[in-house]
């Protein structure tokens, strides 16, 4: 019994004495749990904070591996509004919105032009010292347009002209002239001023040969640009308008081009991008080399050629001829910033523009020899040699 009081006591005492070491213990236990737990709160809540930032980077920026830092770093950057769209800017702002030029094709170096400046009375002939030099300049056309003949194509020994399209493609063109200059009359004929009308580089390879056979028998100096826009010639699809989405038929600076050219763009062709003016006359480099052709080459007859209309269209003083081959003509009228516009009415400079009937069927040898003998009835006729060529046009 003693011992079982004490022992009681004891145990009572213990109990008693138990009761502060187990509620002690007990204290500690629960605040090590509330611990860990908080700690475990802390670790799970940076660590839901870590998926949300990571997340959010994920979704505003371009690059999910770029860091953190570096997209803070940028977040000014892509927070900066985009230049508004416009239809018509500089070529840079309109670089938004074309792809990047590409890099020129790694072809041998184009060599440079050995014609000097051109003047008036002194026009030079292309003299191709090195043979490589029309076959570079043929290889991409017959690979782009197979109906090109190659022997046509090599045997119009065509060289760059220095001047170079806005993707940084030669222009290419070939000078054929009497033994005598000045010759008495000069004709430059233009082809593929709009890309995708394929056949009209072909027919001005052609008469490259014909005014090769006739050269000794007309004082006539030829200068020939069988394709002005050749990075809408060579793409593909071929298209109507230059590298910069610019019609080259619409650029030339007609009186009033400022005016007249955007309204007209607008209204009558209800902004139809095939035949955007362009942001400014002659912002094109295209249209630029043309234009100094026709001021320092100084013809007498300008030949466009077109396709698909299937007539015969004529700007100048001259009474007009009234067919070339199959071809009729029909005055299509006149539109701001065109060619035929700029050369023909303003300049007084007749414009034989041609429009064949196909864009990519090309007219037959003897359609091509027809329409060649009809031009040059029509020369004969109205654009008589000049007595003295030295003393400048007499019309
Ligand atoms: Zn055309």
């Amino acid at each position: 019994m003693t011992m079982t009081t004490p022992t009681t006591t004891t145990n009572t005492t213990n109990t008693t004495n138990t009761n502060p070491n187990v509620s002690t213990s007990a204290s500690t236990f629960s605040w090590g749990v509330w611990a860990a737990a908080l700690l475990w709160a802390l670790l799970a809540g940076l660590g839901l904070l870590r998926v949300l930032a990571e997340q959010s980077q994920l979704a505003t920026a371009p690059s999910a591996a770029r860091p953190l830092a570096s997209f803070l770093a940028n977040a000014d950057l892509a927070a900066k509004p985009k230049l508004p769209q416009a239809s018509v800017g500089t070529g840079a702002e309109r670089g938004m919105h074309y792809p990047p030029e590409p890099t020129p094709p790694a072809t041998a170096p184009i060599p440079t032009p050995t014609q000097p400046p051109l003047a008036l009375g002194q026009q030079p002939i292309a003299t191709p010292t090195d043979r490589q030099v029309p076959e570079q300049v043929c290889a991409p056309w017959l690979k782009r347009w197979p109906s090109i003949a190659p022997k046509t194509c090599h045997q119009a020994l065509l060289v760059p002209s220095g001047a170079q399209s806005v993707q940084a493609m030669p222009i290419a063109w070939r000078d054929v002239a009497p033994s005598q200059l000045p010759a008495a009359r000069r004709v430059l004929i233009v082809g593929a001023i709009h890309g995708d009308e394929l056949t009209s580089a072909v027919l001005a390879l052609n008469w490259v040969a014909k005014a090769q056979e006739d050269v000794q028998q007309r004082s006539i100096h030829w200068r020939f640009i069988p394709v002005l826009n050749p990075d809408g010639f060579l793409a593909r699809p071929a298209t109507r308008m230059n590298a910069s989405g610019v019609d080259l038929n619409r650029n030339f600076p007609t009186p009033g081009w400022e005016k007249d050219a955007p309204k007209y763009w607008k209204e009558r062709t209800r902004s139809d991008p095939r035949r955007w003016p362009g942001p400014a006359p002659l912002s094109e480099p295209e249209s630029r080399f043309l234009h100094e052709q026709i001021r320092e080459f100084a013809p007498d007859l300008v030949v466009s050629i077109h396709a698909p209309y299937g007539i015969l269209d004529f700007d100048g003083p001259q009474s007009p001829p009234e067919r070339l081959g199959h071809l009729w003509l029909d005055q299509l009228g006149v539109f701001p910033g065109s060619l035929g516009h700029y050369s023909g009415l303003h300049l007084k400079v007749p414009v034989v523009t041609i429009e064949l009937k196909h864009a990519l069927d090309d007219p037959s040898a003897q359609e091509a020899a027809r329409m060649w003998s009809d031009l040059i009835a029509w020369l004969d006729k109205h654009l008589p040699e000049n007595p003295d060529p030295e003393a400048g046009r007499p019309y």
